[in-house]
């Protein structure tokens, strides 16, 4: 059995119940078959098997008590996946269905993403099976002042920085922050990014991974002769990342038609108005369906996987992970899409990126288009080292060039490796090179 198929197989033996780790696990290990064929060292220094074994696995019990003054007991995780060549770094989600299989495939795809930014961090993803939806402020904070009092000793500026993502937002990193901050006495800026501005965070993160998507794919159609200029793009979700894909994708030309959040999404024929976006999700935490109720012309439908039956030229999945399945992909490729650019982690199944890559469409991998966040969340860890900051165009121009340098170092493994212009694998073997040659140099650790 060829080495790669013996790791996956041992992989499948060691976590049978963890679904969504295997299967971000598959998409990574067989497109990395022609390195280890190349690189016969690896297998010798058992590369692989250690490549997909965390180097530290923390849970731990966060319990609170609700506005009622009744107890309330969560689980917090830590998934401390790689740090060969930079302290762990990843987001925190909070969300009913965070569980180990969840957290271990964002931080097994973290790692590659991160090491495509060439900015030197490892690969981290934590959070909690704790819903902030429908929690008031008071309860938000003492869920996050119990979650970092156990968090803060496994983290630190240079030992592993953690950042939002799903249900962790300015608000969420601002009480997490406060606690470690006080329970440190000391100010360690750099243990957290996504911050706000009067203490420590950096101008253009919050649109960073928004608008470094954007970019991405604007580099993946340039290449391919295309532009966003007039084309239809359909977005899910209406969270940090679809709010920013939006913005960017309306500066470069393109019509939004679709938004959405987990109850359903709107359609707008004339182009959504992002405003009345901002205000409803980022104004008073409300539901998309509040939008039809306030322009004309648009339609609410309940269930948000219909969001892809929508005609659209590009479409953006900004929600969650396999929100595009088999059927979603077949009628987005029935309707003429032209290119897929992954918002969100792993939002498309294994069998929908086949789908698309058999029917020409141009495909944008979540580990490369979507790494515009950590990527400036790297800068916000520079800004605070050196006690500086630069201005939002600054930032935003050193986002524009990483991204582009990231397609086009997809682009150059993927050729090389024999894969012609695809950017899945050569995403996996851009990130996969710099992880393993750091691994190498580093011994059996
Ligand atoms: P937010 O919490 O800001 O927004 C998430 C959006 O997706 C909301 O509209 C939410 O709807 C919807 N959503 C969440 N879970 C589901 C679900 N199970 N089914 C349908 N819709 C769902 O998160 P972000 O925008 O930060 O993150 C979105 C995606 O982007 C995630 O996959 C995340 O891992 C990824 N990502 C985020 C980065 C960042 O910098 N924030 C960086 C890189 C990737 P509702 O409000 O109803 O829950």
């Amino acid at each position: 059995m060829k080495y790669v198929e013996k790791v996956f197989e041992q992989l499948k033996q060691n976590n049978p119940n963890e679904p969504e780790f295997l299967q971000a696990a598959q998409e990574i290990l067989f497109t990395l078959a022609p390195v280890f064929e190349a690189h016969p060292e690896y297998e010798k220094a058992g590369l692989l098997e250690r490549f997909v074994e965390p180097e530290r696995v923390i849970e731990f019990r966060v319990p609170w008590v609700d506005d009622s003054g009744k107890v309330q007991v969560n689980r917090g995780y830590r998934v401390q996946f790689n740090s060969a060549i930079g302290p762990y770094k990843g987001g925190l989600r909070f969300h009913p269905s965070v569980n180990l299989s969840i957290l271990k495939f964002l931080g097994l795809e973290q790692i590659l993403k991160n090491s495509l930014t060439s900015l030197p961090i490892g690969g981290g993803k934590g959070g909690s099976n704790f819903d902030p939806k429908g929690k008031s402020d008071a309860e938000v904070m003492r869920f996050c002042q119990s979650f970092m009092t156990e968090l803060y000793r496994h983290i630190g500026p240079d030992a592993d920085v953690p950042a939002g993502d799903i249900g962790v937002g300015g608000r969420e990193i601002g009480y997490l922050f406060g606690q470690y901050k006080r329970i440190k006495a000391q100010s360690e800026n750099g243990v957290l990014t996504g911050k706000g501005l009067s203490y420590g965070g950096s101008l253009g993160r919050t649109e960073a991974t928004g608008y470094g998507l954007l970019f991405y794919v604007q580099e993946m159609l340039r290449v391919n002769n295309m532009t966003l200029e007039g084309k239809t793009v359909c977005i899910s979700g209406s969270g940090n990342v679809a709010i920013f894909a939006c913005e960017k994708a309306q500066a470069l030309g393109a019509k939004v038609v679709t938004m959405s959040d987990s109850n359903g999404f709107i359609y707008d024929p004339n182009g959504i108005q992002l405003d009345v976006v901002k205000d409803i999700k980022l104004g008073h935490r409300g539901r998309i369906k509040e939008y039809a109720e306030k322009v004309a012309g648009s339609v609410y439908t309940e269930g948000c996987r219909n969001v892809w039956q929508t005609k659209c030229d590009v479409a953006l999945p900004c929600a969650t992970q396999n929100e595009i399945d088999l059927d979603s992909a077949k009628a987005l490729i029935a309707n003429g899409v032209k290119a897929v650019g992954e918002g969100a982690n792993m939002p498309s199944t294994l069998e929908a990126i086949d789908a698309f890559l058999k029917a020409g469409v141009l495909f944008a991998p979540a580990k490369a288009a979507n790494a515009g966040g950590v990527a400036t969340s790297a800068l916000e860890m520079s800004q605070n080292s050196m006690r500086y900051s630069w201005t939002k165009e600054e930032v935003l121009s050193k986002l524009q060039g990483i991204m582009v340098n990231i397609h086009t170092a997809c682009q150059k493994a993927s050729e090389e490796y024999g894969f012609g212009y695809n950017l899945v694998a050569g995403a996996n073997i851009a990130g996969f090179l710099k992880v393993a040659d750091a691994m190498m140099a580093q011994g059996i650790v």
